[in-house]
């Protein structure tokens, strides 16, 4: 799907490039999927984010646990246990796991992964919401544009909803 996606002749696919270095193009709109705080170089702030990390181990037996993920909300300082052979359904003799860590997000060492939805974050949005208002055709969405935490059918949803916005309702 992904593939015949990207195969429309409208769609030019740029790897490992910095939005900042084709912002400044003549575009006729612009729909930003990244950090909205990054985008206005952090005017107001950095929004936070929790992050996370993984550590993976390594066992001499078929299996670890008794299913794909199990969560440990409580008394351990991991909070997952993954153990994605389950996935593909694979016979081996040995297994490996990951242990879900909770991080703090920091820029340049990990990625964002959950935006941290309290009032002052909140409000640190809205300031870039509201600089974003004054901008002419471009439009933030998706987690890191809206600072929302999406699964992936409402991060779709949410495309269909702006380009149903932008070019059916307004035009
Ligand atoms: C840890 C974790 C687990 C998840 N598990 C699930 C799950 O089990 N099921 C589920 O349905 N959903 C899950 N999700 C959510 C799912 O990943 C999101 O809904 C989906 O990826 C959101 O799509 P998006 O386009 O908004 O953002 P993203 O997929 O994050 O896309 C944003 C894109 O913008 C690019 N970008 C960012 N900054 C820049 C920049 N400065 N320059 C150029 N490009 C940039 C990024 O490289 C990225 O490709 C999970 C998310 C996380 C973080």
């Amino acid at each position: 799907m992904i593939e015949n996606i990207l195969k429309h002749p409208n769609i030019e696919v740029k790897l490992n490039t910095e939005f900042k270095d084709i912002k400044n193009n003549d575009f006729k709109r612009i729909f930003h999927t990244g950090s909205i705080d990054e985008f206005f170089d952090y005017k107001f702030g950095m929004l936070p984010y929790r992050s996370v990390s993984f550590k993976f181990e390594e066992f001499n037996i078929p299996y670890y646990q008794e299913n794909s993920v199990i969560n440990y909300p409580n008394n351990y300082d991991f909070t997952r246990i993954h153990e994605y052979k389950y996935y593909l359904n694979e016979k081996t003799k040995k297994t490996i796991i990951a242990k879900e860590f909770s991080d703090h997000f920091i820029l340049g060492t990990n990625e964002r992964y959950y935006p941290i939805n309290n009032d002052k974050n909140i409000e640190l949005y809205e300031k870039y919401i509201h600089l974003a208002k004054e901008l002419k055709n471009v439009y933030f969405l998706g987690r890191l544009g809206d600072y929302k935490y999406y699964d992936i059918d409402k991060a779709i949803e949410r495309a269909f909803q702006c380009i149903d916005e932008v070019f059916y309702k307004l035009n």
